[in-house]
C-alpha cells in the first residue's frame, strides 16, 4: 500500500457504478470518481482490498469524499427504484420523545440525478425527482455547511448529510441539517391517535348522554364533561368555565340551561353552579373539582370558600391562591 497516499472508499467502475472497495473485482478497472485517474486495485483477500491513486495524484480527499457521498446517494435511491435495492432510510429525532427512527423515502420519489439545478438557480447536489419535478434535494455537507441565501430560496424539502456519514453507510441518511420534518416516531403517532380516538368517543357518548337529557355539548368557554348525580344516580352533563369554582360572577357567555345561580348549603352562599340535567340537584364545585369521582377532578386542588360574615370571599384564582398560601404558610 503506497504509504503517502489516501485510500479511496469507492471506485468508479467502467458501467458508470460506484463499487465498495472491499467488493471489487481482479481484472476490473476502476477511476477515481473525483479525477477519473485509474487507480490502483489490490484485490486479495477482502481485509486487504484497497483502491489508491497511483503516485503524484492532484486528488485530495475532501472533494473525493463529497463528489463520492453525492454518486451513492443518487446510486442508493435509483438501486431501490429499480429493484435491486433497499430503500434508503432517514433517521431523525422524535420532536415529541427524541428517540431516532428511521422513515423510509418516501415511495412517491421516482429518481435521483446529481447536480440539478432548483428553481432555475440553485444546483443542488442530488435531486430527488417525481416524474420530471424535482421534490426534494440532498446537500452534502461540506466545510462551509450549506447556508444563507441558498438554504433560503431552496423553496422544496431538502436535507443535508455527512460525506463520511454516507460513505460509511449509504442506505441511512442521518441528516445534520435542512428541512425540519416535525414528523413524531410511530410509537408517539400511535399514542396520539388512540388519544384522538378517545377522545372522539367521549365525545360521541357525551352529545349521546347530552340528547337524552336536553343539555348540549359545548366547547370553547364552556367546557363538559359528566358525573354521576349524588342524588338521582344518573349521570348528568357538568359545564366548567373561567371563574368556577364558587362563581359569583355570571359567566361570560350565556350558560346552558343547567347552570344556575344557586345556594349552597356547604358553603353558605349562592354561586353560578351545575345543577342535574334530570333531578335538579345541585352538582357542588366541592365534589365536582376536588372528589375523585367529580367531573373535573384531577387539576389543583380548589379550596372551598365559605361565605363568611366578614372580610371578601374568594373565587377562581384568588380561591386558589388563598389555599396555597394557607398550605404553603406565607
Ligand atoms: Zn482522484
Ligand atoms: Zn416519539
Ligand atoms: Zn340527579
Amino acid at each position: 500500500m503506497p504509504t503517502d497516499e489516501f485510500l479511496v472508499p469507492f471506485g468508479l467502475a467502467d458501467d458508470g457504478r460506484l463499487v465498495a472497495r472491499d467488493a471489487v473485482e481482479k481484472g476490473h478497472r476502476y477511476r477515481c470518481p473525483e479525477c477519473e485517474s485509474n487507480l490502483i486495485v489490490k484485490a486479495g483477500d477482502v481485509r486487504r482490498r484497497y483502491l489508491a491513486h497511483e503516485a503524484n495524484t492532484a486528488c485530495e480527499p475532501e472533494s473525493l469524499a463529497h463528489k463520492t457521498a453525492k454518486l451513492l446517494v443518487a446510486q442508493v435511491v435509483n438501486d431501490w427504484k429499480g429493484g435491486h435495492g433497499e430503500v434508503p432510510m432517514v433517521e431523525r429525532a422524535c420532536p415529541s420523545c427524541t428517540v431516532l427512527w428511521r422513515a423510509p423515502l418516501p415511495a412517491r420519489i421516482s429518481a435521483a440525478a446529481v447536480e440539478v439545478s432548483v428553481n432555475g438557480r440553485w444546483r443542488v447536489d442530488v435531486g430527488l425527482t417525481q416524474g420530471d419535478q424535482v421534490v426534494a434535494a440532498v446537500e452534502i455537507f461540506h466545510t462551509h455547511k450549506t447556508g444563507g441565501e441558498k438554504a433560503d430560496d431552496i423553496t422544496i424539502p431538502w436535507t443535508e448529510l455527512r460525506a463520511a456519514a454516507v460513505i460509511e453507510e449509504p442506505l441511512v441518511w442521518r441528516p445534520v441539517g435542512g428541512t425540519k420534518s416535525g414528523k413524531a416516531c410511530p410509537t408517539c403517532e400511535k399514542g396520539a391517535a388512540d388519544r384522538r380516538e378517545q377522545e372522539a368517543r367521549r365525545r360521541e357518548a357525551l352529545v349521546k348522554l347530552g340528547k337524552s337529557l336536553n343539555q348540549p355539548v359545548l366547547d370553547g368557554a364552556f367546557g363538559t364533561s359528566s358525573q354521576r348525580c349524588w342524588k338521582c344516580h344518573k349521570e348528568t352533563l357538568v359545564y366548567r368555565w373561567d371563574g368556577q369554582p364558587w362563581a359569583k360572577q355570571a359567566p361570560s357567555q350565556k350558560p346552558p340551561r343547567t347552570v344556575k345561580f344557586v345556594f349552597s348549603k356547604t358553603v353558605n352562599h349562592k354561586y353560578w353552579a351545575n345543577t342535574c340535567g334530570a333531578c335538579d340537584a345541585l352538582q357542588g364545585d366541592h365534589f365536582m373539582f376536588n372528589e375523585p369521582t367529580g367531573a373535573f377532578y384531577g387539576g389543583a386542588f380548589v379550596a372551598p370558600v365559605v361565605q363568611r360574615s366578614w372580610g371578601e370571599d374568594r373565587t377562581g384564582e384568588a380561591a386558589v391562591q388563598a389555599f396555597l398560601n394557607r398550605a404553603l404558610g406565607r
